[in-house]
């Protein structure tokens, strides 16, 4: 296998018809002629943007010849020297390993400074050996470089992809062979290509290793990932963190144990309660009016507000054995994180394993602004007993693929992984036929975070971060008392830089959260996470004359190729993922400018969401503006944001364990209801409204007076703005009569 990375020669007189110019040019041309590619530029241009060469050059060749340097004056020399030094000292902050020459004559070199002479792999003298020798010597190092950079499983699938061996295992396509006999075939191989087919095999590959007994090369890797993570395990697993989190409860839950459970968890750790036939009790969050789910506050998490809950609970009361597993959502969907020593220290040795659900944190370990905050990592607080592990959907803010996850496993002081067990457990939910790209690309997202690269990348992250806040604030204060957007978070924002971190800690009863008295030091909010608020509700539920409900805004977006990745009442979700670049922010902020034009001149609907008309012509002649305003009527008309709220922060009693009333769906002991006679019913399905997509009940549960008016609510909505659905899942949808009805199943009378 073959990769583009050229030789980035940076020389003034690159391209001059004097003795340098043609000096350089010479060896450029040798080293094309040992079959490297070479880029040759006269200046560095933007020093900062230019070190991200780093990433696709295989070495740089820096020139100070005595044109730039020895016969300037000292000024002149100062200030190349100055270049220099922050050239190579920006390429070592993202990369340490590149190799960098300097080239130029002899006597120059006792003008460069120790601090870069350290970071250079040589230093080419002019004139004194051919061209051919020093091509040859740059070529070496360019080998060894890119020669390190593969890690294990990634380094053996090319190799195996180049080979070209006849196989006659799965998948049947064979290298994607079969699809090239076919036109629509042809038209897939042509646009995954070659390797993407070629790389796709099956377990019977001796040489690869095999995920499922983490053996061979894929066991190298993940041993290389646990090292870059520092934890003492790491498994990788590629059908998402919703299997990592299966997997972890299974090999530590059994029927009828208790579990302590954050109750606005993932639905994949709901699901994990009805497989294993775990009793529950959940740690209730805090949740503002925007919808916005805030943190469990740190008493709930004291081992006697648990037991509290323990005996108030008609299933688990009595039993007296201590909670199997405690899972929270670490990064709620907002950003709000956890002082995880806090928690450790609370529950070390009162329940058996703590998971931290970190599907939206696999980059805290690598800088320092999350310290404390996230559950795995160097120099991390590590239980007496209690065994830690988190999960990380790789796919969500590394460089994954889509499902590309793992589990990363800290023991305690008493207490090693019984790995056999554990496995047993991890192969219960995985595929026979795992995706050899997914694997790799957990390979590959691990190696790209080795600091410090990896800490650059975070960092990176965090600045576009904040660049953004800093942007938004800028464009509302230049509109004065106008409507503008905000973007939720701390009212302090630095003026530069990625400021202070104590700047993001949530303290109690600052007014912007709207989460009450917060434990100090507790929870604090992820900058790279940004809730953008849109006009109409404040943090106390109350809704102003008029709004912009954000689902509007994200449609629009949308049509202008903007997808977000969740969307509220009145505030929609974006991430800084390390793939965040100047142009998407940006693009981001003026596109939101656009919107508040139109919506200001109240344009018709046909003119700035064309192809959401195209769907639901019903709009046509409506003005942008006027669809707010009656969305926005209904919203408050209905108090929409105290009946969420409300209805979120119920007090749900169990009837019934969750296996058991979802098992009464297979043996069709079931009713489906009508939402209108569900008070009092018990669900046996998991009821999830999309916003936001959190679990509002579980099997088991009883129905109250408030779902229903929400879920009759919401019917009335999605009559009312076709095109504006609010989702939800659990329910069934069935047309009786020409009229829409929803149902949802309940456990038989
Ligand atoms: C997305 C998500 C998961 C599931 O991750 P997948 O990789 O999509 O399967 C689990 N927990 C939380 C908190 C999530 O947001």
């Amino acid at each position: 296998m073959r990769f583009r990375f050229p030789v980035v020669i940076i020389d003034e007189d690159f391209r001059s018809e004097n003795t340098s110019g043609l000096g350089i040019r010479a060896l450029a041309k040798a080293i094309e002629s040992e079959g490297l590619e070479v880029l040759g530029v006269t200046s560095y241009g933007d020093l900062r943007s230019f070190a991200q060469q780093q990433s696709r050059a295989s070495c740089f060749i820096l020139s100070i010849d005595d044109e730039e340097f020895g016969s300037g004056s000292p000024e002149e020399i100062q200030e190349a020297l100055a270049t220099l030094r922050e050239f190579v000292l920006e390429v070592r902050v993202r990369n340490e390993d590149i190799p960098i020459f300097l080239y130029g004559e002899t006597r120059t070199s006792r003008h460069i400074p120790n601090d870069v002479l350290k970071e250079l792999h040589g230093f080419i003298h002019m004139f004194e050996d051919t061209p051919e020798f020093i091509a040859r010597y740059v070529m070496r190092e360019c080998r060894a470089y890119l020669d390190s950079l593969a890690p294990p499983f990634f380094r053996a699938l090319t190799h195996y992809a180049a080979d070209s061996s006849y196989s006659w295992h799965c998948p049947g396509h064979s290298g994607g062979v079969a699809f090239l006999k076919s036109p629509v075939g042809q038209m897939f191989h042509q646009f995954f290509g070659e390797n993407m087919l070629r790389a796709d095999v099956c377990n019977a590959v001796d040489e690869l290793g095999q995920l499922l007994d983490h053996s061979g090369p894929v066991a190298a890797s993940e041993r290389n990932a646990a090292r870059i993570f520092n934890c003492d395990h790491l498994f990788f697993v590629t059908n998402g963190t919703s299997t990592s989190n299966k997997i972890v409860w299974h090999s530590t839950v059994a029927p009828d144990d208790i579990v302590v459970v954050d109750r606005n968890c993932h639905k994949s750790i709901l699901h994990s309660i009805i497989m294993t036939g775990a009793i529950p009790v959940f740690l209730m969050p805090t949740r503002n009016h925007y919808g916005i789910i805030g943190p469990i506050p740190l008493d709930e998490f004291r081992p006697e507000n648990i037991q509290r809950k323990i005996d108030a609970n008609p299933f688990a009361k009595g039993i007296k054995s201590q909670p199997r597993v405690l899972t929270i959502t670490q990064s709620t969907y907002d950003g709000v994180l956890y002082n995880v020593d806090a928690i450790k220290s609370l529950l070390d040795g009162k329940i058996d394993t703590l998971l931290f659900d970190e599907a939206w944190l696999p980059h805290a370990s690598f800088h320092d602004f999350y310290v404390g905050m996230h559950a795995i990592g160097q120099n991390r607080a590590i239980c007496d007993e209690s065994m830690v592990f988190a999960t990380q959907s790789t796919h969500k803010l590394l460089a994954g693929l889509s499902q590309a996850s793992q589990i990363l496993v800290q023991e305690s002081a008493s207490r090693t992984l019984d790995r056999n067990s554990f496995i047993e457990a991890y192969l219960m939910h995985s595929s026979t036929s795992p995706q050899y790209a997914i694997i790799a690309s957990c390979d590959v997202a691990a190696a790209m975070m080795e600091p410090p690269g990896g800490t650059a990348l975070v960092h990176e992250s965090i600045m576009e971060a904040l660049d953004f806040r800093r942007a938004m604030r800028k464009v509302d204060a230049e509109f004065g008392d106008d409507w503008w957007f905000k973007v939720w978070g701390p009212d302090y924002l630095a003026e530069e830089g990625i400021g202070d971190r104590e700047d993001w800690v949530l303290q109690a009863g600052d007014r912007w959260h709207g989460f009450g008295d917060l434990a100090p030091g507790f929870n604090m909010l992820d900058p790279i996470k940004a809730t953008v608020i849109t006009p109409g509700l404040d943090v106390d539920g109350e809704f102003a004359e008029s709004g912009i409900p954000a689902g509007v805004v994200t449609k629009y977006l949308a049509e202008h190729g903007i997808v977000v990745e969740k969307t509220g009442l009145y505030s929609f979700f974006i991430m800084f993922t390390i793939g965040i670049t100047k142009g998407r922010w940006n693009t981001m902020v003026t596109e939101l400018q656009q919107f508040k034009d139109d919506y200001d001149r109240n344009q018709p609907l046909w003119r700035v969401l064309p192809e959401f008309i195209q769907a639901y012509p019903c709009y046509e002649k409506v003005g942008l503006r006027d669809l707010c305003d009656q969305i926005h009527g209904i919203y408050k008309a209905n108090d929409v944001a105290h009946l969420t709220t409300e209805m979120y922060l119920s007090d749900f009693v169990p009837a019934m364990k969750p296996a058991v009333a979802f098992a009464k769906m297979a043996h069709r002991e079931i009713d489906r209801v009508s939402i209108d006679d569900l008070e009092e019913r018990i669900t046996s399905v998991l009821l999830t409204p999309y916003p936001p997509g959190i679990p509002l009940l579980i099997p088991g549960e009883r129905f109250n007076a408030t779902i229903v008016r929400y879920l009759q609510f919401a019917r009335e909505f999605n009559t009312s703005f076709p095109g504006f659905e609010t989702d939800i899942h659990g329910l069934v949808k069935e047309t009786v009569d020409g009229e829409v009805r929803y149902f949802v199943d309940c456990v038989k009378f």
